[in-house]
């Protein structure tokens, strides 16, 4: 079977499609395996609900996801930010916000446990470095754990008393072996690893590789359609630079 891991979609349609397309062109998915932040910094919030919801999928809640249905409080995010989700709870639809509210935060599939900031604090650590990486290992029970929330795509092997990277680049299959790890498709909606290009990753169980994948699509749309809506300039810059 394979799956598409996807994280971070922050309500970027055009990013979204580019990516679903993709996704069609390599032969399609058992399933998406969504790993929160549908909404947020974006200008199509109920778009790319709607667009997931029609896709088969599993998904799991994001710290902007929680804070568009008012489960968290906007004083943990930045100005830009919370200016985004204020915006984007003007958007949503009840339904949008009944499905966002049904996502629980920590989830298993098929030998992995899907997690939007690490296994420890679901929604809100940020994965970044081998220290915070060895203290999670012990927070999950799969061999496998996916995390998004950093938007860089990343991977941490368990090893002896501690945890190392490994190399996550495009196109190069990571091969699962028999470690342990935790695995981070970067972002479709908003990459920060200084390449603008939609990420994410395709699963193949039989092979027991996934697959690292970058996809251009049309920044200036998504760009465009950001200032219509007067959403953050710095939002929609960030956006061309992939920081
Ligand atoms: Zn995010």
């Amino acid at each position: 079977m394979r799956y598409a891991l996807l994280a971070d979609i922050h309500a970027n349609l055009t990013a979204f499609k580019a990516v679903l397309k993709d996704i069609e062109r390599q032969g399609g998915v058992e399933e998406v395996w969504c790993l929160g932040d549908i909404v947020g910094y974006g200008p199509q919030p109920g778009r790319c609900i709607e667009l997931l919801r029609r896709t088969k999928h599993t998904c799991i809640a994001g710290n902007h996801d929680l804070a568009a249905i008012g489960r968290l409080e906007l004083s943990n995010f930045n100005p830009d930010a919370a200016t985004a989700i204020r915006w984007t709870v003007e958007q949503l639809t009840d339904a949008d916000v009944d499905f966002l509210a049904a996502l629980p935060a920590v989830t298993e599939r098929e030998g992995f446990t899907l997690v939007h900031g690490s296994p420890r604090e679901p929604v809100w650590e940020y994965l970044v470095s081998i220290s915070a990486a060895r203290e999670s290992f012990a927070y999950f029970k799969t061999r496998f754990c996916l995390v998004g929330h950093s938007h860089m795509p990343l991977v941490f092997k368990q090893e002896e008393g501690g945890a190392s990277f490994i190399p996550f680049v495009e196109s190069i299959g990571l091969v699962l072996g028999r470690g342990r790890l935790m695995v981070n498709p970067g972002s479709v909606g908003q990459p920060r690893d200084g390449d603008p290009r939609a990420s994410y990753a395709i699963y193949d169980s039989e092979a027991g590789v996934v697959r690292l994948h970058r996809i251009s699509y049309d920044i200036g749309e998504v760009q465009l359609k950001m200032m219509k809506n007067n959403l953050p300039v710095r939002l929609s810059v960030r956006l061309g630079q992939g920081i």
